[in-house]
């Protein structure tokens, strides 16, 4: 049986993956801190593994990106090289890297983006240093397989969102904070910005289900992974009430507050191409499933996370 290493196994999609891929060993950062060179080639040459997943990484929300980006250009480019370097060292046969739309340019001339349009521009100020933190190592996979054949890839989802997301609210993303808000709401909820922003969300289950598919079919190929569908903040905070059966909310916007990226939604060509037949994930069934297993769960949704 192959060994599988996960970087980043107490995350969100971590969780997710340990559900449908229990085989294999889940790494937080007590377990290795990444950005360490030593403990990654402690890690590497100890456990010898076959195929290395990399989910782990600084993630955060905008307010958190806009205070800390040093933390965010230095952490993740030191986690990616560290970690890609060592593979190369050990000779690890597979590596899939997750990144991140955020990667893409604020503004392109034409949506939705492909995988072409990575280094058309500047990614969006709100989150520069992460996403070109992950852009590089876009750029540093390609080099590996360019320079030594390997087969290694990386996937480029779309904002995700399910239930080991994080629902306190100073660092959570955007689907998760809007579950809270109307779990909690009686009659209205108050969301930021003028809810014309169109976004692009992925159930973090179906990008486990993806990895997985891409270790048992061995199609180990950079691409961009994202449902056909993208919604207004408008429309998802409307299926998002109807799927938590809180039809009775209203919904106000604080034009005070910024709207952040108009947009960043990518078509996933290559994606449908290799794997045709996968079904996403409807937002409703994947919000209705969220809220189904963390509704009552209080714990989910401490403040103090
Ligand atoms: P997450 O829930 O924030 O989890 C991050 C993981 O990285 C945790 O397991 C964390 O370990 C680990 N980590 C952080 N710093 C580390 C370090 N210095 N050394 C070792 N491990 C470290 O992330 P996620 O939402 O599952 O995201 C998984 C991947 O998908 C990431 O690469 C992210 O950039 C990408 N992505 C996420 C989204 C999204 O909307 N969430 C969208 C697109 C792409 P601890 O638990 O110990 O801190």
């Amino acid at each position: 049986m192959k060994k599988i290493l996960v970087t980043g196994g107490s995350g969100l999609v971590g969780k997710h993956l340990q559900d449908i891929l229990p085989e294999a060993t889940y790494l937080c950062s007590n377990d290795c801190n990444l950005t360490d060179i030593n403990a990654v080639d402690n890690l590497i040459s100890q456990h010898k593994p076959d195929i290395v997943i990399h989910l782990a990484a600084r993630v955060g929300g905008i307010l958190d990106n806009l205070k800390y980006p040093v933390d965010y250009l230095e952490q993740n480019v030191l986690m990616n090289t560290n970690l890609l370097s060592t593979c190369h060292k050990y000779n690890v046969k597979n590596v899939i890297a997750i990144l991140s739309t955020c990667i893409y340019p604020d503004i392109v001339n034409s949506y939705p983006m492909t995988e072409k349009d990575m280094f058309n521009g500047p990614p969006t100020p709100s989150n520069f240093s992460y996403g070109l933190a992950k852009r590089t190592m876009a750029a540093h996979i390609d080099s590996y397989v360019n320079q030594y054949n390997k087969k290694w890839c990386y996937l480029i989802p779309c904002n995700l969102y399910g239930e080991y997301d994080k629902f306190s609210e100073h660092n959570s993303h955007f689907v998760a904070a809007l579950i809270k808000k109307i779990h909690e709401a009686t009659n209205k909820i108050i969301l930021w910005g003028s809810g014309k922003p169109l976004r692009q969300f992925i159930y973090g289950g179906d990008l486990a289900i993806i990895i997985k598919k891409i270790i048992d079919t061995g199609t180990y190929v950079s691409m961009n992974v994202a449902p056909p569908w993208v919604y207004s903040i408008d429309e998802m905070a409307r299926i998002a009430i109807k799927s938590c059966c809180k039809s009775n909310l209203k919904i106000e916007y604080d034009n005070t507050k910024p709207d952040g990226q108009f947009r960043k939604d990518v078509r996933s060509n290559i994606f449908d191409k290799f794997f045709p037949n996968f079904k996403f994930t409807s937002l409703s069934e994947g919000i209705q499933l969220t809220y189904s297993k963390v509704k009552n769960k209080p714990i989910i949704f401490r403040s103090n996370e």
